[in-house]
């Protein structure tokens, strides 16, 4: 698969921690898979991962605390 961002590079599978903004704090989730730009580094997740990231969200924003750090491969 190529990079949609630079055209040129390959995406390879590797892991990324992801960043989210909530109401009132922020997610943080590690070694969250994902498919990584070897030239430019563009990340990009598949559907099911974005899907799964949705869902912590959500689960996440009810609770009343500023900042959390999730592991993807055990909260998945
Ligand atoms: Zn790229």
């Amino acid at each position: 698969m190529n990079c949609l961002v630079c055209r040129g590079g390959i995406m390879f599978e590797s892991f990324e921690a992801y960043f989210a903004k909530l109401d009132d704090g922020y997610l943080i989730i590690e070694n969250v898979p994902c498919f990584k730009c070897e030239q430019c580094g563009e990340v990009l997740f598949s559907m099911a991962v974005v899907e799964k990231i949705e869902k912590l969200i959500l689960a996440y924003e009810k609770v009343q605390s500023k900042i959390f750090i999730v592991d993807y491969r055990q909260a998945a």
